[in-house]
This record gives C-alpha cells, structure tokens and sequence, in this order.
C-alpha cells in the first residue's frame, strides 16, 4: 500500500511518501539504540515534565490534530476532538502514576533483603492501525516512554500526517531526539526492523492477519510482544434493562467511529421477551443517524477510511444476505463521491455467513433473538474474538453470570464498553495478548528484575 493520505470523503490524494530507504531506516534504529542508552537513565521528574508538557500541546492545539484525523481517515471531526483530549488524558494519567506503577516492591522473604524493580527494555517498535490514528499511538507511547523505553512507530500507511504529527509533538514536548521516531515504512520492511537486535520488542494493534504474522517474526526473535487485535463484540440485552437506554447506547456503541472500533459493539443479543421493543428503537434511531461530511458536526458517520473497506464491508454484507440474512434497514454502499455505506441492520442471520463469523468494520449491527441466558452467553461466545463485551441487566445473578462466563477482556454491565487509562484493556482468543492502559500496561515493557541481597 503506498504511504499516502487520501481523504475517505473526497478521494483526493492529499499528500504522498517515500518510503524510508535502507540506510535511512539504519540511521533511526542506531539513533534510537544511542537515544535508550542515556533516556533510560533520566529521572522519572523529568520525564514526567516532558509527558505533562505533550498533553498541554495536545490540548492547546486539539482542533487541528482533529481536523488532520478527520482529513486522513474519515472520522467525525467532534469525535478526533475528543480523541485528542483523551490522548492528553493518558499523557498526564502515566506522568502522575508511572512513579507508583513503577515503584520497587518489596518483598518478606529468607534474604536479608528481596524486592522486585521495574527497568526499561529498550527501542520498542509500534505496528499501529488508522481507526484511532492518535489514541491508538498514544496509548503504546505514554507509558512506554514513562517507563524509559524508546519508541518506533510504523503507523498504517493511509495517516502518515497524524504519524509524523505525533512525533513532532514529543519532540516539542522536550524529549530527546530518537526517543519516539516515525518510520515511513511499507509493512514489508517491518521483518527486518524486528530481526534487528537494536529493537527489542514490539507491539501490534491491528487485524488478526497482520498480528499472526509480526507476532511470529517476534517469536521466531524470542522478542516480546502485545497483540490488540480484532473484535466482535456481543452487546447483551436482557428484560430487566432499561429497554430506551440500551437501543440508545446500542446506536451509539455500533456507529462509533463509523463503525470502525475493535470494541465496536457488533453482535446485539437480545432476550426474547423485549426483542421485538428493542429492535423497532434500534431501527428508528439507526434510520435517523445522519451521513455526510466528516467536519460538518452535524454528521453522526461520515465514510469509510478507506474504499477497500467500503469494498469489504460491502461484500460481507451481500455474502451474509445471499446465505438469507435479511436487511431490516441500509444494506449498501451510498452513491455519491467519497466511501460511504448506510446505517445498516441485519436479522435472520446464518451462523456461518461472513457478518456472524468475521470482524465488520463499518456501520452494520447484526441482531439475534435469544430465549434464555445460557442461549445469550453460548451465542456471545462463539466467535474465535474476545475482545470485550456488554451485557444489560438489572439482575444481580445475571450480571455475575455475564462477568464470570463471557470470554472477552473486559465485561461492561449496563454501558458500552469504551477504554480508559486507568483500566486494563486488551484481549483474549484470536483478539491477542498482553495489556494495554493501567498500571498493566505500563508493565509490558519493562524487565521485571528480582533482586535478592544476602548478608
Ligand atoms: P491492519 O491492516 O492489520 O494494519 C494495522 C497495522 O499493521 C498497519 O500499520 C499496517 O501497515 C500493519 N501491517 C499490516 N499487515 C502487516 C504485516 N503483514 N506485517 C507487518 N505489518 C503489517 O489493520 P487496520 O485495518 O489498520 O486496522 C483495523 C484492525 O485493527 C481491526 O481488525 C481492528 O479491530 C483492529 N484494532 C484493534 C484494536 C485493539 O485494541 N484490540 C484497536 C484498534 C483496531 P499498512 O497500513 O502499511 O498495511
């Protein structure tokens, strides 16, 4: 794929890169391996600084990073605002925190003394994805950074600006020099960067693909590695949820990002009992989402990021209704200029067809019909994903079921599951490994070193 932006609502190529040649990608690997060899000896205090001074630039300058994500990839421009202010919000959780999550702990043991201390491991390299083209990158960055590890991004090829913004923000932020370096690379060049005995250990967002194949490269290197991988994430609604609360939300959680979210709400598993109610409010209210231009804030969707996922989308669609879904609401792509594809609902749907089994990464809901809590949990679980997922009850024994028996990373009870610095998130199954946010993310890449002092 060339490194190109091309705005999602035009077509038009914005700007085009080169790829970095051989010696240039050389020069930032050594720059990063120098850079470590200092960065790993500077002060938490100073970091810290560094950290608190990228979230100000963030927010002082939040409207044009926004409009740089909305141009690149599509998303609805209030949407990139609060993708930079949360992208602020982690920068200054890890600056307040990386001192507690990174604190020796000790430890009673027969060794006169034994404590545990938390040490950098060097370059890390970020495969990362366009959906969240700042929050994705900033989330790897933030705590990697705290920690004293240096970064590498290889950002998706279609948001070279928001990968080369970044940069430039912890480079006005006062890091040195080779502590974060964008790599304008094509995906090919990535085998070797992570062969490279400079760089240590790696971290992927993206599809399962993309994950088994980089995630092999580090095994074959004994390198560390975390996977935040794809997802199709079950939203639960049973009779004792408030029915206008969850549709609402149901809406909200399915279409966010034009519906390009790992924990995208895709499958809604509805009770029996309230289907029919639940169903007719999510139809109304996804019919009444407005399309169009991703700046104008009036817009819920705007289009597809790129045209082969209008493509894909697009034939998932019509694969799932040859096999006898039936489309209660959308179910094409719109024309006019641009990748946009309507709001869509799915019912009747064929286990098997491409919508149950596969990540949809558009704005197509699919509902199923359940008779009981064992059918809402079986059903949630039966895709090879478990990233997150929603379940809707004001039952209690219902809600420990939800919690003790979906087998996803993270379980929302009455809400949509959405990220947050201060809590873990990643996945299991074919989502990935390893964690990202919290005090478990921060500990990735790091050398968990025991030491134990005999007298
Ligand atoms: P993608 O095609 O897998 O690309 C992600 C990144 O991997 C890009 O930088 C891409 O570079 C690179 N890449 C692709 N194939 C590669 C390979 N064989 N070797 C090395 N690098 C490779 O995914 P995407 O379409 O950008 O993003 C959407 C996917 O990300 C969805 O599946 C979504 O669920 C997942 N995602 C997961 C999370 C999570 O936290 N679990 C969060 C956001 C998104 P190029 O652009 O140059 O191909």
């Amino acid at each position: 794929m060339p490194i190109a932006s091309i705005n999602p609502a035009t077509g038009e190529t914005l700007k085009t890169f080169e790829s970095l040649t051989e010696t240039q990608i050389d020069e930032k690997l050594q720059r990063a391996a120098e850079t470590f060899a200092t960065y790993r000896l500077i002060s938490l205090a100073e970091r810290e600084a560094w950290m608190l001074r990228a979230a100000e630039i963030l927010e002082s300058e939040k409207d044009d990073f926004a409009r740089l994500m909305t141009i690149e990839m599509g998303k609805p421009i209030k949407g990139a605002v609060g993708e930079a202010e949360k992208c602020a919000w982690v920068c200054r959780y890890y600056a307040e925190t990386a001192k507690l999550h990174l604190a020796e702990q000790f430890v009673d043991t027969n060794a006169a003394s034994s404590f545990v201390r938390f040490q950098p491991l060097g370059p890390v390299l970020a495969v990362m994805p366009w959906n969240f083209p700042f929050w994705q990158v900033f989330r790897f960055a933030a705590p990697a950074l705290m920690a004293g590890n240096v970064g590498l991004l290889k950002h998706a090829s279609n948001v070279p600006q928001c990968a080369l913004a970044i940069e430039d923000i912890f480079r006005r932020a006062g890091f040195p020099e080779g502590a974060f370096q964008t790599l304008l690379i094509d995906s090919a060049e990535v085998t070797a960067i992570l062969e490279d005995s400079r760089v240590v250990a790696a971290t992927l967002t993206g599809s399962e693909p993309a994950g088994r194949s980089v995630a092999a490269i580090a095994g074959k290197q004994i390198k560390k590695m975390v996977l935040e991988l794809g997802g199709s994430d079950p939203f639960i609604v049973m009779p004792s949820a408030d029915i206008a609360e969850a549709a609402t939300t149901a809406v909200k959680a399915r279409t966010i990002n034009n519906g390009q979210s790992c924990i995208a709400a895709k499958r809604f598993i509805v009770a029996a009992d309230i289907y029919d109610e639940f169903e007719r409010r999510f139809v109304e209210e996804m019919k009444a989402l407005s399309v169009g231009d991703p700046l104008d804030e009036t817009n819920d969707i705007g289009p597809l990021a790129t045209e082969q996922i209008l493509k894909d989308v697009d034939e998932q669609v019509k694969a799932s209704v040859a096999a006898g879904a039936i489309v209660l609401t959308g179910g094409k792509k719109i024309d006019r200029d641009g990748n946009y594809y309507e709001p869509t609902v799915l019912v009747s749907i064929p286990l098997a067809s491409p919508v149950s089994c596969e990540e949809v990464f558009g704005p197509v809901a699919m509902l199923f019909r359940v008779n009981n809590i064992d059918e809402a949990i079986d059903l949630a679980n039966s895709t090879s994903f478990g990233l997150g997922a929603a379940a809707w009850t004001n039952d209690d024994a219902e809600q420990t079921r939800f919690i003790d028996e979906l087998q996803a990373g993270c379980v929302f009870i009455n809400s949509m599951v959405a990220s947050d610095p201060r809590l873990p998130f990643g996945g299991i199954k074919n989502s990935g490994f390893g964690r990202e946010l919290g005090e478990f993310g921060i500990r990735e890449f790091v050398n968990i070193k025991t030491v134990s002092i005999n007298k």
